[in-house]
């Protein structure tokens, strides 16, 4: 049986983690532009997911669909796809496979069909059990899961609340295949620990194993959370780590939109965080959401003021807020921006002092419509 992967923009990550894990069950993804037989697998966002929608409702052959769309919209998703994987898809895809080959794909945990409806799944993934990629490089994803619930994230409501790490020797492993080691993770300084209670310790045997690479972290695809930032974190980023930059999200510049979000840090833990990057070098990429439900003007002229500090000595990154499904926001719209912060974000980003698109939420991930596609 040929299974194929739909290449898609910001699925590659997850081409690099399923090729490895169906590649130990006999069966290689082959790349395709187009759906072809025997099976086409696709990973959808909310933003791709519009626009392959149609192609997979008249694909010439049996279509999964996977990833954070059809993971919080299985039975939307399943009204054009074959069969949808929900949630992860490291041992749920191969065992699909398997039954699709033998030709008995009834009721299989984790999978969603016309005829069968959907089962839950009834697993999380053991990371120690799969490499992060093998013939098609990735990032390294070095841990899954996180115990926030941030109103607006998918992440939590994918692989949950408990967070899991990849052992720092296998991580040692597969990053031979770099110079540069870069990974994946809801929070970079919450490598080891349960996400709250920080392990440093373990954060520094990950960075002294890796002492061939060049170490990227808590940088793209890494942030951190900015109530992690600490002197001893920065201590070890600096010594053991190449990047001179620290992203990390602040969101919003008031409290009450904090709490309203569920985001479990302050205001003040944002300014702390900003005050231990200059003390020590780091240039401060931090993330902003506009227009959130959940503003009032005068969060919005805080949020603004909070995006100012961040510019005189480093980056924000500003981003309209978007409802995405399986979160508690999901059915929420997005609030027009102030005119003072349309004015004032649009000065800054013309001095180059921000980046990010509070406008035009596809923007974000897209520079024209076929890099959705490509
Ligand atoms: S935004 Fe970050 S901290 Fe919040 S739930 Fe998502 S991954 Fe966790």
């Amino acid at each position: 049986m040929q299974v194929n992967w739909r290449e898609i923009t910001h699925a590659r990550n997850s081409f690099a983690a399923l090729y490895a894990a169906c590649e130990g069950e006999g069966f290689r993804l082959r790349p395709v532009k187009a759906p072809e037989s025997d099976v086409t697998c696709y990973s959808l966002n909310s933003l791709n997911a519009p626009h392959l929608r149609a192609e997979i409702a008249s694909a010439p052959c049996t279509t999964i669909v996977g990833g954070p769309h059809a993971t919080a919209c299985p039975l939307e998703t399943v009204a054009y796809a074959d069969y949808v994987v929900v949630g992860e898809g490291e041992w749920t895809l191969p065992r699909l496979l398997h039954a699709l080959e033998a030709g008995e794909a009834g009721e299989i945990p984790g999978v969603a069909s016309r005829k069968e409806g959907l089962r839950p799944p009834d697993h999380t993934v053991y990371l120690p059990a799969y490499p992060p990629f093998t013939h098609f490089k990735g990032y390294l994803e070095i841990s899954r899961g996180c115990p926030f619930g941030c109103a607006y994230c998918q992440t939590p409501r994918i692989f949950g609340h408990r967070m899991r790490h990849r052992p720092v020797d296998e991580i040692a492993r597969a990053a031979t295949a770099f110079r540069d080691a870069r990974f994946v993770t809801p929070n970079a300084l919450a490598y080891g620990s349960d996400g709250v209670h920080l392990r440093l310790d373990k954060v520094e045997k990950l960075f002294q194993a890796l002492h061939k690479n060049r170490i990227y972290f808590g940088t793209f695809p890494s942030e951190v959370r900015p109530e992690c930032i600490s002197e001893e974190a920065l201590d070890l980023i600096t010594t053991y780590c190449a990047n001179r930059r620290l992203h990390f999200g602040a969101q919003s510049g008031s409290d009450r939109v904090l709490k309203a979000l569920r985001r479990g840090h302050t205001v003040e833990d944002v300014e702390q965080a900003l005050d231990l990057c200059r003390d020590h070098d780091l240039l401060p990429v931090v993330d902003f959401i506009v227009g959130l439900p959940c503003d009032e003007d005068e969060d919005e002229v805080a949020t603004l003021s909070l995006i100012r500090e961040v510019a005189r000595n480093g980056k924000p990154h500003v981003h309209r807020f978007i409802p995405l499904p399986g979160t508690p926001m999901a059915r929420t719209e997005p609030r027009p921006l102030l005119l003072e912060t349309q004015q004032a974000l649009g000065q800054l980003a013309l001095a180059g002092r921000i980046t990010g698109s509070w406008d035009d939420p596809e923007r974000r991930f897209f520079r024209n419509h076929s890099d959705v596609l490509s």
